[in-house]
């Protein structure tokens, strides 16, 4: 072999070498580029696992330290299965953390600057009444319209434009119904047969007074063994006055424990501590119209005779107004499980708090609600898991009443608490739900993403500041005449308001008394006027217990924004926990006392700043955001469900 030969073989042999360390370079490339891509993959898999369908449970007021407390106590075993597979973690809630605003954020994916929906009470300004925020109405020959007062679309109404099914079943603020590919039944909102809130009437053999004129009271004399008495259904017009009308109903006493209730063709027999099931009455309007009611009779004692009847819920199975879509949906689901409570808070709070429905017949009555729910729950639920796609959304809402009435919890006096306080019916109410979700996850599919929500948590309502009064002795409210115990001055009986600068509806909010935008508005320049407020309310000291009433008070514009700005309170208040406005505030009252105790069974609440009553998220799969905001659940559902992102949205999907 020449030189020449040699050195060409030793040329080769390096090509050779240089061609595999490129070739076996090239084959780790190929294979890690492969294992990427299979990680990735396998990623994609784990993340979006190819859901087609969403399943939304709401759980109105479900508290995160709660949900944590009881699961370190191992008593939700099965919020810890669902924990392990997904999350479970805090869900941001707004301002004001009011179940009004924060579900209709959850369910629009916009703050409420753009829904329009800022306080459980708005304001008209020209007369500066309080108006029921939960929905418009409008009294058109002799009967009532509705409308809402939310501008942006929820959701289902997007999924549906995507031919996407949904059922929405006691979502809040969806009264009234509109339409849309799905079926819904209205929650939070829904009217009693007169177009109240709520109203119960009570039969009684002894002397009960009452402050609200929605609830009333029937004098019984059961000495004969028997006594004709009446329920009242709708009002009408009746001349110039607006009137119950009612129909009769027969009480008899078989023994000392046991009462016949006699109600058009239908009778029924309650022991003491028992509710009767439903009961539906005709009432006559006119010659041509009849309208229907339902409701339950709850006996307390024969003797003295105490007997409690729920507001008079809408039927239904002939409701006055439509609360369903589509329209027989309501009534269908009666014919299937039975009839049910269509009040948007069927829980007789006011009675329990007026003391004439004792805790025992109050807490049958949650149970009986959340029997129903379930009922429809299941009912649902199985239609949803055979359908190919789409949503199922469901919020249960006694939590939040249960917890307003059993919250136990003192921080004002024992800071910081050892330990949440509260009674034992909602430790039940949780473990209950634990129970119910354990069920949902042996049921649910592959394809199903499943959130479970809640709008916001709870805290302790232990005193409460007239906001109204504080403005008058800060003096930025004028009254014509002094305030007692007795003479509130409610509805804003006695302000001049030709000088008064700044005024309190609702449960959050103070309006500045603007020119041109009151009926009678003196303030011109209303920014610094909100700066000054603003500054003296952050340095509010309870004198009783030498505490911060309120962290932080809000300039609307720094926390919202919209076209609907122009509705808004100039500012909003966040208590600290503990503390809230009083309930006089809110319809535009006040107190002798700027601060005083919550005397109330109300005793726990939410309505303080957002930071100390976030909701609660779980899920069934990993989320990639740290801090979850009411606003990210729509683009969450969009991208489950595999829909396009509108620009407009505020928040970002978690999944
Ligand atoms: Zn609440």
């Amino acid at each position: 072999m020449t030189q020449d030969q040699e050195h060409i073989k030793i040329q080769n042999r390096q090509k050779r070498k240089i061609y595999i360390v490129v070739l076996v370079i090239s084959v780790i490339i190929i294979i890690a580029t492969g294992c990427a891509l299979r990680i990735k993959r396998n990623k994609d898999m784990t993340q979006n696992k190819e859901y087609k369908k969403a399943l939304i449970i709401g759980i109105d007021g479900m508290d995160p330290k709660m949900v944590k407390t009881m699961m370190a106590e191992g008593k939700l075993p099965n919020f810890k299965r669902l924990a392990k597979i997904g999350v479970q973690t805090e869900l941001q809630t707004v301002f004001p953390p009011q179940s009004p605003v924060a579900w209709t954020t959850i369910a629009t994916g916009v703050n409420a600057g753009k829904h329009n929906i800022f306080d459980f009470i708005r304001r008209n300004p020209k007369n500066y009444m309080p108006v029921l925020g939960l929905f418009d109405s409008k009294n058109v020959f002799n009967s009532t319209r509705y409308s809402s007062f939310i501008t942006t679309e929820p959701f289902w109404k997007k999924l549906g434009k995507e031919n996407i099914h949904s059922t929405i079943i006691r979502w809040p603020m969806t009264f009234p119904v509109e339409s849309f590919n799905g079926e819904s039944l209205a929650g939070l909102g829904v009217p009693d047969v007169k177009g109240f809130l709520s109203g119960y009437t009570i039969y009684t053999s002894t002397n009960v007074e009452l402050d609200k004129d929605s609830n009333k009271v029937e004098k019984i004399n059961l000495e004969q063994g028997s006594a004709d008495t009446v329920v009242y259904g709708p009002r009408t017009m009746q001349g110039s006055e607006i009137k119950d009308i009612t129909a009769p109903i027969r009480l008899e006493r078989i023994n000392d424990k046991n009462l016949r209730i006699i109600n058009g063709d239908q009778t029924q027999e309650i022991k003491i501590g028992e509710w009767t099931d439903w009961m539906k009455t005709s009432f006559v309007v006119n010659f041509f119209t009849k309208k229907s009611g339902i409701w339950r009779a709850y006996l307390e004692s024969i003797e003295p005779f105490k007997m409690f009847i729920t507001t008079m819920q809408i039927d239904p199975e002939d409701p006055v107004t439509e609360i369903s879509y589509p329209h027989n949906y309501s009534s269908d689901l009666a014919q299937e499980i039975g009839s049910y409570y269509t009040l948007g808070m069927p829980e007789e709070t006011d009675g329990l708090m007026d003391g004439v429905l004792s805790e025992d017949g109050f807490i049958k009555h949650i149970q009986q609600i959340e029997g129903e729910r379930n009922k429809m729950f299941w009912r649902e639920f199985d239609k949803f898991q055979q359908r190919d796609s789409g949503i199922f959304s469901f919020v249960f809402d006694a939590s939040d009443r249960l917890q307003h009435t059993h919250w136990r919890e003192k921080i004002l006096v024992d800071n910081p608490p050892e330990k949440i306080q509260y009674a034992e019916v909602v430790e039940n109410y949780y473990i209950n739900k634990d129970k119910f979700i354990g069920e949902i996850l042996n049921k649910i599919t592959n394809d199903v993403a499943l959130m479970i929500v809640s709008d916001h948590g709870f805290t302790s309502f232990e005193r409460g500041l007239n906001v109204n009064t504080w403005l008058k002795d800060n003096g930025y409210m004028t009254l014509t005449q002094d305030i007692t115990d007795e003479n509130d001055g409610s509805l804003f009986e006695y302000v001049d308001w030709s000088k008064s600068q700044a005024y309190s509806i609702g449960f959050n909010a103070i309006y500045i008394n603007k020119k041109g935008r009151e009926g009678q508005g003196i303030v011109d320049n209303k920014e610094e006027l909100i700066d000054e407020i603003i500054n003296k309310l952050e340095n509010i000291i309870d004198k009783k217990t030498g505490k911060k009433v309120i962290y932080k008070a809000y300039r609307a514009i720094d926390i919202w924004h919209g076209d609907e700005l122009i509705n808004a309170p100039d500012i909003v208040l966040g208590y600290y926990p503990g503390y809230r406005t009083d309930w006089k505030t809110a319809i535009g009252g006040f107190t002798v006392e700027q601060i005083t105790d919550n005397k109330k069974k109300w005793t726990g609440d939410h309505m303080v700043d957002k930071k100390f009553v976030p909701g609660t998220l779980l899920t069934n799969f990993k989320i990639n955001k740290e801090i979850v905001e009411q606003v990210d659940i729509v683009p969450t559902i969009y991208k489950i469900l595999d829909i396009k992102l509108p620009n407009d949205l505020e928040g970002q999907s978690i999944l």
